[in-house]
This record gives C-alpha cells, sequence and structure tokens, in this order.
C-alpha cells in the first residue's frame, strides 16, 4: 500500500496517548514549515512570490518572532507590505468601502505558511484512513487513543473516504472514541464543579484536575507557541 506519508510519526503519536494525537503532529509540521521560511525557503523564488502575495496569520507571524531569526522574518515582512498597502487607497463610495474592508479581512487573514501546513495535514488526514483499512493492528491504537479535537475530529470525518470499503467502521470507531473522549471530560467536569462544594473540600480531583485544560484541548485543540 502507498501511503500518503510516513506511519512512524502517526503511530508514535497515538501511542503518547494524549488529546489529541494530530494536534501533535501539527505541532512537529509547523515546526518544520517555520523553519523553513525562517531559513532555506525565504531565498527560493516561489516561496518568495507567495510570501510578497499572502504573507503570514497573526499566529504564525508570532511563531517566527519568538524564534531567533528575527531579519528572515523582517525580509519577508517588508516583502509583503506591498500587497498590505495597495487596499489603502481611499475606497470611492460606501459600497466600495465595504468591497475594500472585504479584501483587507481576507489579505490579513491569509496565510502561506498555513497553506503549507494544511496541505501536509492532508496526507495524515488520508494515511490515517487508509491505516484504518490496510493495517491490522491500527484499530486497537484508534480505540485506545483519548479522542480528538473537535477542528482535527472533523478533518478525519471529511477524509474518511480513504479507508474505501472501511470507511462505515471506521466512522463507528472514530465516533466511538470521541463520545469516551466526551464522557470522560463531563465526568471530570462534574466531579470539578463538585469540589468547589465546601463540603467536599477534602474529595480528590484526581484526573478531574485537569478539567477545564482537557476542555480548552479538546473544543479548540493544543495552542502551539
Ligand atoms: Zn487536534
Ligand atoms: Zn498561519
Amino acid at each position: 500500500m502507498n501511503y500518503h506519508i510516513d506511519t512512524g510519526l502517526i503511530y508514535e503519536k497515538f501511542l503518547e496517548n494524549a488529546c489529541c494525537p494530530l494536534c501533535a503532529i501539527k505541532s512537529i509540521v509547523e515546526e518544520q514549515v517555520i523553519h523553513e521560511f525562517l531559513n532555506d525557503a525565504v531565498m527560493e523564488d516561489n516561496t518568495h512570490i507567495e510570501v510578497v502575495k499572502k504573507g503570514f496569520c497573526a499566529h504564525h507571524f508570532d511563531m517566527m518572532f519568538n524564534r531567533p531569526n528575527k531579519l528572515s522574518l523582517a525580509i519577508q515582512a517588508r516583502s509583503n507590505l506591498p500587497t498590505v498597502e495597495s487596499l489603502l487607497a481611499p475606497a470611492k463610495n460606501k459600497g466600495g468601502a465595504k468591497k475594500l474592508a472585504d479584501k483587507i479581512d481576507g489579505a490579513i487573514n491569509e496565510c502561506i505558511v498555513c497553506d503549507y501546513v494544511e496541505k501536509s495535514m492532508v496526507k495524515y488526514y488520508k494515511t490515517i484512513a487508509q491505516m484504518f483499512l490496510y493495517e491490522k493492528e491500527f484499530y486497537k491504537y484508534l480505540i485506545k487513543c483519548k479522542g480528538f479535537c473537535m477542528e482535527h475530529y472533523a478533518q478525519l470525518l471529511r477524509y474518511s473516504g480513504y479507508a474505501s470499503i472501511g470507511t462505515k467502521d471506521y466512522l463507528k470507531t472514530l465516533s466511538d472514541t470521541q463520545k469516551r473522549a466526551f464522557s470522560l471530560l463531563d465526568n471530570n467536569l462534574e466531579t470539578f464543579c463538585r469540589k468547589h462544594d465546601y463540603r467536599n473540600a477534602n474529595m480528590p480531583l484526581g484526573s478531574a484536575e485537569n478539567a477545564l485544560p482537557d476542555t480548552r484541548d479538546i473544543f479548540y485543540g493544543k495552542k502551539n507557541d
């Protein structure tokens, strides 16, 4: 079977058994892309053209700013400046102003790093679906996993067709895994709330201690700084 991507990292992150394995993969992919943009990629013509057109979103600008190569970020920010600056000419009327406002919203949220990361992640979504069909042991990893953030759960659903004749089973397994994660989350949130009653002050929290950070991770995904 020819997978879209090497399966080693997928097994590794599922084995770590934290929510969400795809956020963990994404943070590695994101780090690689950021590294390329702060080093070699900036020299390539094609990449330069895309930086000029799209620039970076706030999240990836911040990530790059937090890495050592500030000169590279400054050069790329300067490359993108004329594209944004071209939207500063005065609009002729109310309608034109609204259109211009939409264009500005679009321009400021476009991001070449997001595009590259998403392109790689799609290969992971497809490969995971294929692994469910072709790798006998993989479903055990899926069943044991602590669930996915909702964005990545949605992406796995979106590319579930790559499990081919196994799609129906794959969807059921994904749903069961996610429901288990929500049930644990609900229990932990309930314990967390009960602990705030003074009569339960000495009650041990156990895994409920992380109920709120866990809720954040499953609703919105892990933050990568
Ligand atoms: Zn995730
Ligand atoms: Zn971005």
